[in-house]
Formats: structure tokens, sequence, C-alpha cells
């Protein structure tokens, strides 16, 4: 096991000792390649570097209190993966394939999976691109698909304590009918500039609405965002909204505790009337919002500095969950045999 401070681990790039490749060339993938660089050598005209054909995922592998270590839900991030590449017109990766990379990836550097009961766990970052050369805006011919993983910490420096968001108006991250539902480099270009300025002026994250009205609440950067009241979950409905597969789960999660589950445009003016509101996704599983700041309005929406009941019950369910600590009912993990 590595001599890391786990409890104080940034969520951040940690050097681990190998990463796994995989060429797509000449109509076919390749064998899996294993590297001990951290560098990647591609053509200077591969249309990741001119035409943005790159798409990622991020998953994690957790140590449970039983010490095995389990992935959670990987087949999604896979399926995702693959509509990822039919967006953008990418080769896909066949699961297998993809199964095949982050399993050994987490094997080959198993030394540095955080323990159990650290808030830490191991990110897995997949990431696929056009690696053929093209100066033409057309498909490349040729694909890489790399995964690297790095220990991580909790994604915000609060832990489980309710943020300040931003509510912007004058940035999309995506438009309709564009990328926003597929998990591309490029949509996350476009919301660097709104995220960068909200950190600045001391909110956590941005939260975007609806590119096409600006009417309804979209998501939050790269979480999914959700609202409670009257017994219900409720979650915008967009087409330029990222599948999270946190949310998805926590759907399910919510259904099983009793709350009712919306998936359903949500207006912008329904935000005062949340009890709870949280964003959602692998980094964090739930960061808790405790208000959020209409930039242009000045508004501002408060939900409590403490997280609330649900939020924390759908938490602590699904952290359980991966973990192992909680019955995995509806098949969800994956454990890693023999790490
Ligand atoms: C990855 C991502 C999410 C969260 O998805 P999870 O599968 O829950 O990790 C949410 N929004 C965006 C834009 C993303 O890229």
């Amino acid at each position: 096991m590595e001599n890391i401070d786990w409890k104080n681990l940034p969520f951040g790039y940690y050097p681990t000792d190998y990463n796994v490749r995989c060429y797509f060339r000449n109509g076919k993938w390749g064998e899996l390649e294993v590297s001990s660089s951290e560098y990647i050598s591609i053509h200077m005209a591969a249309t990741a570097l001119h035409y943005g054909q790159e798409a990622f995922e991020g998953m994690k592998a957790y140590r449970g209190k039983d010490g095995k270590v389990r992935l959670f839900r990987w087949e999604d991030n896979a399926k995702r993966m693959r509509m990822s590449a039919s967006g953008i017109m990418m080769e896909k990766v066949p699961e297998e394939l993809f199964f095949a990379a982050i399993d050994k990836a987490v094997r080959l550097n198993a030394r540095f999976i955080p323990p159990y009961g650290t808030g830490a766990s191991l990110y897995i970052r997949p990431l696929l691109f056009g690696s053929g050369a093209q100066v033409g805006v057309k498909p490349a011919k040729e694909y890489m698909f790399v995964v690297f993983v790095t220990p991580v910490g909790p994604y915000f420096k609060e832990g489980f304590n309710p943020v300040a968001v931003e509510l912007v108006h004058d940035y999309d991250r995506a438009a309709p009918q564009g990328t926003g539902h597929i998990k591309v480099g490029g949509n996350y270009a476009a919301s660097l500039r709104p995220a960068d300025r909200a950190h600045k002026d001391g909110y956590s994250s941005v939260l975007f609405l609806d590119a096409r009205e600006k009417k309804f609440i979209d998501e939050a950067g790269p979480a999914n965002f959700f609202g409670i009241k009257d017994g219900k979950y409720i979650t915008p409905k967009s087409c330029t909204i990222l599948p999270s597969i946190t949310n998805k789960s926590l759907e399910m999660i919510a259904e099983d505790i009793g709350l009712k589950v919306e998936r359903r445009p949500v207006p912008l003016e329904e935000l005062e009337t949340f009890e709870e509101t949280g964003a959602c996704g692998t980094a964090a599983i739930i960061s808790p919002i405790k208000k959020i700041v209409d930039r242009e309005t000045k508004k501002e929406y408060h939900y409590g500095d403490i997280a609330g009941p649900y939020s924390t019950k759908l938490y602590v369910t699904l952290r359980g969950i991966q973990e192992g600590e909680i019955e995995d009912k509806h098949g969800w993990t994956t454990v890693l045999e023999g790490i």
C-alpha cells in the first residue's frame, strides 16, 4: 500500500504506476497495451486536437469495509461512452474491451486504491479520441482508447456540506440539438469561463439554464441537478443534460425510500418551492446546495446550511451500496476479485 495521506487527498491528478491503451487501426481494435508513461504521442493533425473528437468517462473503484474492491454500474459507463462515440462519429469501444481495460488499470495500480473509511477512492478515467490525421473536417480513421486511474479525495473540499451555486443566464454549456447529452470534452471547454468566474466570486459551481428559452433549469456544470419537495424527487428533463448514472441511481433509491420521482422540465420559478436541492455526479455523489444566486436578477434561493434529511439519506444509501455496506438489491456493483 502506498504511503499517501489518504484523508487529505485532493480531487486531482496523482501519478500511478501504469495506464492501459488500445488503438483502433485498419478497421479493428488491437491488443490492450500497458504503459508506465504518463505521456502519449499523437499525430499533430489528429482530429481530437482540431475538431474536438474526444469523449471521456468518469467512474470509481471503492474499497469496501469487507476489503473487497467494487465498481459501480460500469456497464452504464461503457454504454454511455459508446453513445458519446456515436454522437461525434468515433469508433465505439466494445463493452468487453472497456471492461478489460478498466479491470487491468485498477489491478495494476492496486496499491493506489484508498483504504476504506478515508473518504477517498480510485477514480477511473477512460478516454477515447480521434488519433488519425485529417485536415478536412471529417472523422478520423484511427482512434485511441486510454484508461488511467488516480486516487482522489472528495470532489468538494467541503465534503458533504452544502455549497453555494451561481445561476447564469449569459453562458450555455451546450446547444439544443448539440452535444449536451454526450460526455465530450467540447462541452467542458464551453463551461470553463463561467465556472472560473463563479469560483472567483466564491461559488463552488455554476447552474445553467436551458439554452433555448432560459426558462428551465438545466444542469450544474459537471453534475445533474435535483430538488426535493412534498415527498418528491424532481430532476430536470432536457436534451442538453448529460444522463448522469448517479442521478439515475438516486432516482431509484428515492423510490425505494418512498419518494415519488419526477423527471420533467423544471421552471426557474420552481426553485423557490424546493425544500432541498443538490448537484449529483460520480465525483461527489451529492453536493447539497445551500443557496443558489441568480447572477442576473440577484435573486437568492436558500436551502439551509446543513444537508436536508432526504439528501442525506440518498447520499448515505448510495455510498453504502458502493462500499458494500448496504445490500445492493439493484445489482449495481461488480466485485473485482483477488485485489
Ligand atoms: C459526467 C457528468 C455528469 C455526472 O454523471 P455521472 O455518471 O453521475 O458521473 C453530469 N453532468 C455532466 C455534464 C457530466 O459530464
